[in-house]
């Protein structure tokens, strides 16, 4: 007999698994099926910041959306320890940007004015110059300039993250098939059968999050989600003493003690190799910020694979020929964890997507296809 849900998720990483716990919050009946280790899933490789600081600069949309994320996180952090015992480590002390010459201050400065402009929920920041910065952040070296400080910044362990999330949603009757790759989407009435290369299931709700995997799903349910991978590179030190209390975009402690980091996009498709080069550079600009962890061993890399858009920005979509299946994609996913719980489950569970999401739906590469450089995205140029 064909098993039926009132929503299935396809896709079981960052996005389906926040959006999966959300629906099950709300009583409804979900179904999340997941590809598993033959896919590439960024869930298990990216570096944890909850960050705001940089998001949305030129595209309010999206700022307002990770500044309600991180305004949400606390409660998501405080309900999944609450229903699991799991601490995702979730901390907002802030976080800062590095600049390492006068332009690049000033620069920074002129974005951080842009995005204060936006009035993104009364976005707060900081233009620290090293001697105030030095206070915050001890141990810098002598090429740091200053930096850019938002309250709204945080990091988690993005691994109890995951792993919170899978536990709370099973508590709440939540079901996991893992190990299905889903095929095919049908319409059978005011239903959709869902094939995967095992089976088929039945529910009145689909949602695809199935990440890099959406770019070919998206167009069998009349969507379109153009993602492709950009590798990022992450390093992990030994255990050092305490000495980084809140996070910056590329090194940030762990309350284990250990250090990550991790700075690299590389448009060279799904190879997910280290590059030695790259490590290099990586490793580099940690120890000139840094310079005693030229004194600590890094014990472990890896690469893993972006989901990313044409202008960086998430897409959320809904079906118009298929009414109830949704899509989402975002290279934010640990930020943007707690938009997704407890926002926008509820816009699939009320069967309509939100009107904040409008201007981050796929419209935008239709005719006149807003493209940005990945330099561009990542505040590099
Ligand atoms: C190096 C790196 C650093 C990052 N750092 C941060 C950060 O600091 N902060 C932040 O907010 N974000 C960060 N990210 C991004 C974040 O990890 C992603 O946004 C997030 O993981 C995307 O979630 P997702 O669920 O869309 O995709 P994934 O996490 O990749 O999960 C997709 C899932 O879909 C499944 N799947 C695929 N195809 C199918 C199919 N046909 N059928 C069934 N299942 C399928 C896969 O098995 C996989 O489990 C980083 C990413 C990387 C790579």
């Amino acid at each position: 007999m064909v098993k039926s849900y009132d929503v299935i998720v396809v896709g079981g990483g960052l996005l389906g698994s926040a959006i999966s716990y959300g629906l099950a919050h709300q009583g409804l009946s979900t179904a999340i099926i997941d590809e598993g280790d033959t896919a590439y899933r960024a869930a298990f490789g990216n570096f944890g910041l909850v960050w705001v600081q940089s998001k949305g600069i030129d595209y309010p949309a999206y700022s307002y959306w990770s500044m309600r994320s991180s305004d949400l996180w606390p409660k998501l952090a405080g309900d999944l320890f609450e229903s699991t015992g799991v601490n995702t480590g979730h901390s907002r002390r802030g976080g800062v940007h590095i600049c390492f010459s006068e332009k690049e201050f000033r620069e920074r400065a002129q974005k951080m004015k842009t995005l204060a402009s936006h009035k993104a929920d009364h976005f707060n920041y900081q233009m620290l110059h090293r001697a105030e910065l030095t206070k915050m952040v001890p141990g810098l070296g002598p090429d740091v300039y200053g930096a850019s400080f938002s309250p709204h910044d945080g990091h988690v362990n993005p691994l109890y993250l995951m792993r919170a999330l899978h536990q709370s949603f099973k508590n709440l009757n939540g079901v996991i098939h893992r190990g299905e790759r889903v095929l095919e989407i049908i319409r059978s009435g005011s239903a959709y059968t869902v094939k995967t290369n095992k089976g088929e299931f039945s529910s009145e709700r689909v949602v695809l999050a199935a990440g890099l995997g959406n770019r070919y799903l998206a167009p069998k349910v009349d969507l379109k989600q153009p993602v492709r991978p950009i590798k990022g590179e992450i390093l992990i030190s030994e255990r050092v003493k305490a000495f980084l209390d809140i996070p910056t975009t590329y090194v940030r402690q762990t309350v284990e003690g250990t250090v990550m980091i991790g700075d690299s996009q590389e448009d060279v498709g799904f190879d997910i190799r280290s590059n030695p080069r790259v490590s290099q550079n990586i490793a580099n600009k940690a120890k000139r910020t840094f310079p005693f962890l030229t004194n600590a061993r890094i014990v472990r890399t890896w690469a893993a694979l972006r989901v990313m858009t044409p202008d960086g920005l998430p897409v959320y979509e809904q079906s118009e020929t298929m009414p109830g299946v949704f899509a989402a994609s975002c290279h934010s996913g640990v930020t943007l964890a707690a938009s997704h719980a407890l926002v926008f489950s509820k816009f699939v569970a009320e069967g309509k997507l939100g009107e904040e999401l409008e201007l981050l739906g796929a419209e935008r590469f239709r005719d006149n296809p807003r493209t940005r450089s990945v330099a561009q995205i990542f505040g590099k140029e």
